[in-house]
């Protein structure tokens, strides 16, 4: 039998949809390395994001779409992911980040650092590269949630001294936490909450990651403003519990980072809503309601779970602690929903190869 074309293998591609950026895989370059031999054919999909939702789904109709072509036998397919849809901020503060999300809450409580926490274990098992930045620098809690027992090694560099994160369940991890003495109160004004933030930044090397989660202190203010108006932020998320009250404290979060957005030369977005504690005594559906207030899409709701509390106190994310339960499952579908919203909103074509 004739041996299929390229061409007639990339057109078969093409009726491939990725259903967030609404164009074909083959238009979006996400078909590499195409080999034909005989009847064999192989070829790589390079998604924008290891935590694609819709990866074996992809993987099927590609399979099925190149085996509808004459003289095709057997199709192997390799899924990779690079993530990309931004370069690198390259920025000074942070050269190697691709994406930099904050993760914010107008009050305190409502489980913003275990949301960051388990956020990015749960990035970082999709395979992708992940940072955690502790910013909460009133009550730096993410080294007692993560249950990182060390603190950070330093390191000299031609730059000077600088702090090598953590390694903690697969995430790089930095607080103030491991730099100041618990025991002690730390009156923080102003100024210095910025400047202790663009440290955390500056004095820390991050090295290449694909995500760094910035876990923000409640409310709004000092850290939050650093953060946008020194790096180019990839967006905001906002974690929320489900009374009415809670919704509307985060939508003063909301407010502040589309008023921060008007000074700068990009827009911050807001990523959308995470419920959390949903199902509890509070009941639940505040998160999609505040997400339809706030124009934006609703990525999760993480169940009100006692386990969740007690692994906290013993420093195991529920994404650790039982990888199998419902709130760790509800956690790896937000990093999907955050991670396809993510490509979506900055998505650029490659400038290079093919
Ligand atoms: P924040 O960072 O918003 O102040 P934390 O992440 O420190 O909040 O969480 C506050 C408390 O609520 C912690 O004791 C934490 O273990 C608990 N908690 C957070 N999320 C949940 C949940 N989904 N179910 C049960 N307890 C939770």
């Amino acid at each position: 039998m004739k041996e299929p074309a390229e061409e007639q293998i990339l057109n078969a591609l093409r009726t491939v949809q990725d259903p967030d950026l609404h164009r074909d895989i083959v238009t979006l370059g996400f078909v590499k390395n195409l080999r034909v031999c005989g009847g064999s054919v192989g070829f790589t999909i390079e998604l924008t994001t290891p935590a694609c939702p819709v990866r074996e789904q992809m993987k099927a109709q590609a399979e099925e779409a190149v085996k509808s072509v004459e003289g095709v036998s057997v199709v192997q397919i390799e899924m990779t992911a690079q993530v990309r849809g931004r370069e690198k901020t390259g920025e000074a503060l942070l050269p190697g980040v691709r994406h930099v999300i904050a993760v914010a809450s107008g009050k305190g409580g409502v489980g913003k650092s275990t949301v960051s926490a388990n956020l990015a274990v749960a990035l970082a098992q999709t395979g992708a590269k992940v940072g955690l930045l502790d910013a909460d620098i009133y009550g730096p809690s993410l080294p007692l949630l993560m249950g990182a027992q060390d603190g950070p090694l330093t390191k000299e560099t031609p730059n000077g001294l600088r702090l090598v994160p953590v390694a903690v369940h697969g995430v790089l991890l930095m607080s103030l936490g491991f730099l100041i003495d618990p025991e002690k109160a730390v009156v923080w004004r102003g100024p210095m909450v910025g400047s202790a933030v663009r440290q955390l930044m500056s004095d820390v090397l991050w090295g290449d990651l694909d995500y760094l989660v910035v876990d923000l202190p409640p409310g709004t203010g000092d850290a939050s403003l650093t953060l946008a108006q020194q790096v180019r932020l990839s967006g905001v998320v906002i974690v929320t519990t489900p009374q009415r009250l809670a919704q509307e404290i985060a939508y003063k979060a909301v407010v502040m980072f589309r008023t921060l957005s008007e000074g700068q030369e990009t827009n911050i977005p807001i990523l959308g809503v995470v419920e959390n504690m949903s199902g509890g005594t509070f009941g639940a559906g505040g998160g999609g309601l505040a997400a339809k207030q706030f124009g934006v899409p609703l990525l999760g709701c993480i169940p009100m779970d006692a386990a969740l509390c007690m692994a906290a106190d013993m420093g195991l994310p529920a994404m650790i602690h039982n990888p199998q339960s419902e709130t760790a499952l509800a956690f790896r579908s937000l990093a999907s929903a955050l991670a396809a919203r993510i490509s979506t909103l900055h998505y650029e074509p490659e400038t290079t190869g093919g």
